[in-house]
């Protein structure tokens, strides 16, 4: 996982795959108040990678609120099956993912959640082939973790 926080350490970006190579606690401890991480590039999560995060969550300092934007299908996934996998912090947006049912393209618009309720089954027309792109989770298990 690629790791970049922004030299006033209010903006944190993590990108690529999250697997046993990673040691975020060191990370932990250089981070204070409310941070932005914007893990729209945070690709497979495996169970080690899992585990690698709830340490870090576990040793992020009281003052610090995670605050996380663009979060993709996998993280939302963990979201709602691990407890505590943000911790204290909380969810800005997520990237919805939608498929075309004709060409098999898909997006993956960003939508805020705070007044966040359903997702539309649809999104527009495909860009390749002009079909209506559809969702591809369930509304109520995809946001699931906003009941928490
Ligand atoms: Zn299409």
């Amino acid at each position: 996982m690629n790791v970049a926080l922004s030299a006033d350490g209010r903006a944190l970006t993590l990108s690529g795959p999250l697997s046993e190579k990673d040691d975020l606690t060191r990370l932990a401890a250089q981070l204070s108040g409310e941070v932005r991480v914007d893990v729209g590039g945070v690709g497979r999560i495996n169970s080690a990678g899992v585990k690698g995060w709830m340490s870090f969550v576990a040793a992020l300092p009281d003052s610090v609120q995670l605050v996380f934007e663009r979060c993709p299908a996998g993280f939302v996934s963990q979201l709602n099956m691990v407890a505590g996998f943000i911790g204290k912090g909380r969810v800005a947006s997520v990237a919805v993912p939608y498929t075309c049912p004709s060409c098999g393209e898909s997006a993956d618009p960003i939508v805020s959640v705070s007044p966040l309720r359903d997702l539309p089954a649809t999104h527009g027309p495909c860009p390749r082939c002009g079909a209506m792109l559809e969702l591809d989770v369930s509304p109520d298990e995809f946001l699931a973790f906003l009941q928490g």
